[in-house]
């Protein structure tokens, strides 16, 4: 923040977070005006087209005077901005975009001194656990909510934005105030519970300072050193991937809020994980048995949606691994260690028998638990 002008981004994923991000976005610069600021409200022109889950942004700058907001839209990709929101806390493992090669630390842009903001039901020092190892000091802010998901037409207006705006106000008090806040959200909603949520996001965030050197060193790097044009081939070929080889530049597990965990002992090796996984992800074993490729998972659900034996895949939270090893070898070795890890992670039983006692419903429980299918998608 600079007397003159704060500069705020909002990460989230592409599609399912499209409108509430926009929403976000729209009400910062809004509430700003109310105090006399003045502001603009965009998409990243790197997004576009947006791709199911595949983390996206959007900024709200906001100024003084247009002077200012006029100096400010010079970086029109903001590359420092004095807060940043991701609203979903899995996006705090990092960032791998369309709109640059690698994954990033979720706080790379966050100036010194700058705030995160996550919407997320874990403490701050669980969320940190996950967060790529501080280079400089911030502040991270919880904001207490589950991630909101909705497809591309629809909005499932659940008061994420209102919680996010309070708990701005609660930052940034001398360029967005709650007051400001509450008044805007009273004027599109005439509805005061969505008031009240906004005075919820700004009593219930918790501010937890970070320290560089703090956070996790365990992350991929995954960055590239990209070739200038002196160094490129003649005629800029670029090598097409070989038939089973997996690309080394675009991993894609950034874009997962869950991912399937399998249970080996009850697969009946149908196939259809591997026919329906629009991603290509699993590989066959030499038993047979359908194995995930962590690093290519988008964590879209389908293979849980169209398995046939109940709680045979399961989707689990993202934040709750700090890897992307497959597991089939685990399997394969260790039996009993796999089914406990897929227990602990899962919440249901391994073991075959407790399965088909507990499994009545005939459908698999588990596609529900999936926000990014159950509710919606790509139209
Ligand atoms: S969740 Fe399942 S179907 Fe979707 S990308 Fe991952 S492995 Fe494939
Ligand atoms: S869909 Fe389920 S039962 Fe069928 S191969 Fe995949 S994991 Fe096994």
């Amino acid at each position: 923040m600079t007397e003159a002008s704060i500069t705020v981004e909002v990460v989230y994923r592409g599609i399912f977070q499209k409108t509430l991000a926009q929403r976000i976005c729209r009400a910062i610069v809004l509430a700003a005006r109310k105090r006399g600021h003045t502001g603009t409200a965009f998409a990243r022109y790197g997004d576009s087209p947006e791709r199911n889950g595949v983390p996206a942004k959007q900024f709200a700058v906001v100024a003084v005077n247009d002077i200012e907001l006029e100096a400010s839209m010079a970086k029109y990709e903001p590359a420092v901005v004095d807060v940043s929101i991701a609203v979903d806390d899995t996006l705090v493992k990092g960032v791998e975009s369309w709109a640059w090669y690698g994954r990033q630390p979720i706080w790379k842009p966050v100036r010194k001194d700058g705030f995160l903001l996550v919407t997320s039901e874990k403490t701050p020092d669980e969320v940190l656990s996950q967060t790529d190892t501080a280079e400089r000091p911030f502040s991270l802010v919880v904001v207490p909510g589950a991630a909101s998901f909705a497809g591309l037409w629809v909005f499932k207006d659940d008061h994420t934005d209102y919680r996010v705006l309070g708990a701005l106000a609660k930052v940034a008090p001398d360029w967005v105030r709650l007051d400001d806040v509450k008044a805007l959200i009273k004027e599109q909603t005439k509805d005061e519970a969505a008031v009240q949520s906004a005075q919820y996001g700004y009593d219930g965030a918790r501010i937890r300072p970070v320290k560089p050197g703090e956070g996790t060193s365990g992350h991929e790097k995954l960055q590239f050193d990209k070739p200038g044009w002196t160094t490129m081939r003649p005629g800029i070929v670029v090598d097409a991937r070989k038939p089973g080889e997996r690309n080394p530049f675009y991993k894609k597990y950034s874009a997962r809020t869950l991912r399937p965990v399998v249970n080996f002992d009850t697969c009946i090796k149908c196939t259809m994980c591997w026919l329906d996984c629009p991603d290509e992800c699993f590989e066959v074993t030499p038993e047979g048995h359908y194995e995930v490729v962590y690093e290519a998972c988008i964590g879209c659900g389908i293979c849980a949606q169209v398995c046939p034996v109940k709680d045979c895949i399961v989707m689990v939270d993202e934040l709750k691994f700090d890897d992307n090893t497959n597991k089939w070898d685990l399997w394969k070795k260790d039996r009993a260690s796999y089914n406990q890890w897929f227990e602990k992670m899962s919440g249901v039983p391994a073991d075959p028998k407790a399965v088909a006692r507990a499994s009545t419903a005939a459908t698999n429980a588990s596609p529900a638990a999936n926000p990014t299918t159950s509710a919606g998608g790509d139209e």
